[in-house]
């Protein structure tokens, strides 16, 4: 049987860079606070449970989808996104169910449960002002 869309309770973007693309990241950090209500989470230069590069978490609500991951595809440049739901398995969120925009990355799967509580969406910390 097929998941239901239900077990998504919401969805995560992983935006990465290194030293070459900070300062991307920082510009495409201040466009999605414009434009999309997100909660942007704080920059992990030094890498931190599953991920193999530097980069910061944009945690958004399920209805968002539809707008922020198109325009990520626009506007992500030379920076890797990984795109995941958040359901109550966290290891196939980030591998099986998971997007890539740009360039792939690697996932250290062994630093991933295999079953969790889902993340429910968390307190949005943008005031978008502009259109997407
Ligand atoms: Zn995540």
């Amino acid at each position: 049987m097929p998941q239901d869309l239900k077990t998504i309770a919401s969805f995560h973007a992983h935006v990465y860079y290194d030293q070459e693309t900070r300062t991307e990241a920082e510009l495409l950090r201040s466009w999605i606070g414009e434009r999309f209500t997100v909660t942007l989470g704080r920059w992990h230069d030094v890498l931190v449970g599953p991920h193999e590069r530097s980069m910061y978490q944009v945690a958004f609500a399920v209805e968002v989808f539809p707008k922020l991951v198109p325009w990520l595809m626009l506007n992500h440049g030379r920076l890797s996104v990984l795109v995941h739901p958040n359901t109550t398995e966290p290891l196939a969120d980030h591998t099986a169910h998971a997007l890539w925009i740009g360039a792939p990355l690697g996932i250290r799967g062994e630093r991933l449960p295999e079953t969790a509580e889902a993340e429910l969406p968390l307190a949005p910390n943008t005031t978008p002002s502009l259109p997407a």
